[in-house]
């Protein structure tokens, strides 16, 4: 009988174990290292959008995300004061392609997808500091001393990838020019009816408030500041109220209703793209690859998208090398294109002056619903790779 081909994947993250699950349905042994002590249990929610449902789906990873989370019903954006503007046909677009967009806690969704794993594939507390490629296979370095070897090594170590810095050299991060807060709480509302999801646009600012099930809901605010990036995160709920003084109750009585402990702050960045995916037997993969800004919800739909066409080039092309290649030329051009439609998003949505926030809102109020939802049905719908 032949030995399994070996893998390591860095970084338990979505991206990363994703990868983790899609490898060991194709026959590979996996090892997942992640340099925390536990999967994240804190944090926030996420959507996982239609085309990430349907990648997860393709490899029939079993994970119950539609269980654990709630599955978008109505997606509105409004004015800042609750006032409407439109709202996109997501639910419908989801019956169209055969799967939902659903919101749910990151943490739940974590614990769902590590519970697809064989026992023992997890290590966690062990930080990568670096690799070496050697003709057969490659040799994977740890912060204690200890060096792992397989014939792949998984780069999904996040935004600050160790495995992308040795790759790809210096490849600085790009500022959002916002700040974000982010929190998940007991919350109801009249307004929040099951599966809703509201985008309120102000000049500047924006808040995002979504149902993620269980009478829980998830939500965003974010407000321009003139050096996002050096911008301090110590947290206080009152810089929040004070930011959406005027905007819809619901808004203010979600914030209201969020201990301050649940709070979180940080900046969102990107980073230029890259068409460099691979180098020899390692391949990036989600945030390591292309980090993108949150405005489209796809930068975790990505990694399970990247997950999942890895493993079936792996399967589709016995030679490694080529099998890689394959990955990151199918991969770098939708990932790319999204990281640069996330950032041009993120500027009309972050509007500031009166003319330009005005002509966003009744731009978007004209646009008819089949032109959004035609717009929206390319990134929504995950193509396999041929
Ligand atoms: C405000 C905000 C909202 C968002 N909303 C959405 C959304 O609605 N939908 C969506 O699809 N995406 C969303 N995203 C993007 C999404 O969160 C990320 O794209 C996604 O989490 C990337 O997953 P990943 O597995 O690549 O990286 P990560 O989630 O960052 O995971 C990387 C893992 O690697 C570990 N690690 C790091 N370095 C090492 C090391 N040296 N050794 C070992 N382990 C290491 C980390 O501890 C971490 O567990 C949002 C992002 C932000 C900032």
């Amino acid at each position: 009988m032949t030995e399994p081909r070996k893998a390591i994947v860095v970084g338990a993250g979505i991206g990363g174990l994703t990868a983790a699950i899609a490898l060991q349905r194709a026959g590979w042994q996996v090892k997942v290292f992640e340099a925390a002590q536990t999967l994240r249990t804190g944090g926030t929610g996420l959507s996982v959008m239609a085309n990430a449902m349907a990648a997860l789906h393709s490899i029939d990873a079993h994970v119950p995300v539609e269980q654990a989370g709630q599955v978008i019903r109505q997606f509105f954006f409004k004015k800042h004061n609750g006032g409407p503007i439109t709202s996109m046909p997501i639910h419908e677009i989801g019956e169209q392609l055969g799967h939902p967009s659903v919101n749910i806690q990151r943490p739940l969704l974590l614990r769902a997808l590590a519970q697809q794993l064989t026992p023992d594939t997890l290590t966690t507390g062990l930080r990568c500091v670096g690799y070496a490629n050697h003709p057969d296979g490659v040799a994977v370095h740890f912060e204690d001393g200890s060096t792992h070897e397989a014939e792949l090594l998984v780069g999904a170590d996040g935004l600050n990838s160790v495995i992308r810095q040795q790759m790809l050299g210096e490849t600085p991060t790009r500022p959002s020019g916002y700040i974000a807060w982010l929190a998940v709480t007991p919350f109801s509302h009249p307004v929040m009816t099951e599966g809703y999801v509201a985008h309120y646009w102000g000049r500047g600012k924006r808040f995002g408030l979504c149902d993620v099930g269980d009478g829980q809901a998830y939500w965003w605010g974010t407000c321009n500041h003139e050096n996002a990036a050096d911008a301090a995160l110590n947290i206080s709920k009152q810089e929040v109220l004070d930011a959406y003084v005027g905007w819809a109750p619901e808004v203010i009585a979600a914030i209201e209703a969020t201990p301050e402990s649940a709070l979180l702050k940080m900046h969102a960045r990107d980073r230029q793209p890259v068409e460099q995916f691979c180098d020899g037997h390692v391949a990036l993969l989600g945030d390591a690859a292309h980090p993108m800004l949150p405005s489209l919800g796809q930068g975790a739909a990505q990694a399970i998208e990247d997950a999942v066409v890895l493993a079936e080039r792996l399967a589709q092309t016995p030679d490694l090398r080529t099998a890689l290649a394959d990955y990151q030329a199918h991969r770098h051009p939708r990932a790319n294109g999204i990281v640069n439609s996330a950032r041009f998003m993120s500027g009309i949505e972050q509007a500031e002056s009166t003319f330009a926030c005005w002509f966003r809102d009744w731009y978007m109020r004209l646009t008819p619903q089949s032109s959004l939802r035609k717009k929206n049905i390319d990134i929504l719908s995950f193509k396999p790779s041929a």
